[in-house]
């Protein structure tokens, strides 16, 4: 793949689109978005264990190679790349990204060592793929700024474009983790996004201060035994570090639940 990348940099431009595969809406329109961008585009596809923890779902990560192989040859992606774990991860790998701070809050608290596992993933993917762009969705904000933040860090020569997140219908925020969802947990799997638009509407007409954000998300949120929330937290854009104060556009306010057992998570800009 990186002889073919190599190849094709003499002349054109390449845009990549890393994902874990199971390819909806959400990820097609990042697809668009690159093949704007560059005359070839790669789509690659591989569940990186690196960023699963011990008691996350891996190995039961939804997965339709067929489908995805499909939906792309449709919307006319030049190349796929799809490989195998052990071509990834060699016996004897020993080298790990690790981008501080912007890593810290939000997803960062519960899931450690998640992010590590995505720069390294994705340092890996620019090396083979050599890209002059890369599309990343905004429904993974915190990777999003992590990935942002190490190719500033380590001069890294592609240019991180940022897509804005794809909603069902209804307005739950398209996931392939979607699926695990039941039919009774779709309606409070709403919750979440009527949460967080009930907070954008608060702070387009006043400044509430992060308790009272608080309090107005939960009140969206039904009590039912199968929703837990994980946090729900006001951060800065660009440094993803809590905020005293608000500015407009400036907010982040991202929120992750447990339906039932699936985690989901959105997030809004206030
Ligand atoms: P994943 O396959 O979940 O790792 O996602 C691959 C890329 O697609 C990431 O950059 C995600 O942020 C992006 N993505 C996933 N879902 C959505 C969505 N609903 N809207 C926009 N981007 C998305």
């Amino acid at each position: 793949m990186q002889a073919i990348c190599l190849r094709i940099k003499k002349k054109s431009s390449i845009a990549v689109v890393p994902t874990m595969g199971h390819l909806h809406d959400g990820h097609l329109a990042l697809v668009r978005i690159a093949q704007r961008k560059a005359s070839v585009t790669i789509v690659t596809i591989f569940v990186n264990p690196l960023q699963f923890g011990q008691n996350e779902d891996c190995q039961v990560y939804p997965r339709d190679e067929r489908g995805d192989l499909k939906k792309l040859r449709r919307l006319g992606v030049d190349y796929v790349f799809m490989p195998k774990v052990f071509a990834m991860y060699p016996e004897g790998f020993k080298t790990t990204v690790h981008v501080e701070h912007v890593t810290k809050n939000l997803c960062g608290r519960s899931r450690p060592g998640h992010f590590d596992g995505v720069a390294t993933v994705v340092l890996k993917l620019f090396e083979i793929t050599r890209p002059d762009f890369a599309v990343f969705g905004k429904k993974d904000y915190q990777q999003l700024v992590t990935i942002k933040t190490m190719v500033k860090d380590l001069d890294l020569p592609v240019r991180i474009l940022a897509a804005p997140i794809v909603r069902e219908k209804d307005g739950l925020a398209m996931s392939s983790r979607n699926i695990y969802l039941k039919p009774a947990e779709r309606r409070p799997a709403l919750a979440l996004y009527r949460g967080l638009l009930a907070v954008k509407k608060v702070c387009r007409n006043g400044h509430p201060d992060r308790q009272q954000i608080e309090k107005i998300f939960r009140n969206q949120i039904p009590k039912d035994k199968r929703i837990k929330l994980e946090y729900i937290e006001c951060v800065n854009v660009r440094t993803l570090e809590p905020c005293k104060t608000f500015k407009r556009n400036n907010t982040l306010v991202a929120a992750a639940v447990f339906i039932g057992n699936t985690r989901l998570i959105d997030n809004v800009v206030v």
